[in-house]
């Protein structure tokens, strides 16, 4: 079983999509593991966004991921991963297609709305990067069955 990050950028929560966002996820049967909302810093960007430090809208970016809190969760389930990066859509917004959530809810890249992590390797640093061990909760899912 795979587990994946998901973050809500603060366009989503300034728009109010979060339940909508949220509700995607678990509608597909993934199981919510751990979630806190948090105002992130420069510091826990860097980190995070490293592989994009040189890029030229970087600045843009930590500025936008800091306006307003975000909201981390950690989904689990069956190829989450790939299930979660696909439901979020392709990166640029023009691209993304309809049915996806960048594709249904923006219009420009900066403003994509979710933040999802790109690979099994990605999603085991970035977990550890924004939860602790004991925040992660491994609950029994009596619906698992059904999905
Ligand atoms: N981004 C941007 N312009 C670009 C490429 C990326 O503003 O040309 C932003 C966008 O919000 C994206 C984030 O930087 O989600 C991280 O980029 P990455 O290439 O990791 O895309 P992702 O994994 O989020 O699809
Ligand atoms: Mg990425």
């Amino acid at each position: 079983m795979e587990r994946t990050l998901v973050i809500l950028k603060p366009g989503c929560l300034q728009r109010g999509l979060i339940g909508e966002v949220i509700s995607r996820f678990e509608k597909r049967g993934l199981k919510l593991v751990a979630m806190k909302m948090v105002q992130l810093d420069e510091e826990i960007l860097k980190v995070h966004y490293a592989h994009l430090l040189d890029r030229p809208f970087f600045p843009w970016l930590r500025d936008g991921m800091m306006a307003a809190p975000v909201i981390l969760c950690c989904w689990e389930g069956y190829s989450a991963v790939q299930v979660v990066r696909d439901m979020a859509g392709a990166t640029k917004a023009s691209k993304a297609v309809p049915g996806t959530i960048r594709g249904d809810y923006s219009l420009h890249t900066p403003h994509n709305v979710i933040h999802a992590s790109d690979s099994d390797e990605s999603a085991k640093r970035e977990i550890n990067l924004f939860f602790k061990e004991d925040e992660i909760i491994d609950w029994h899912d009596e619906n698992a069955k059904w999905f």
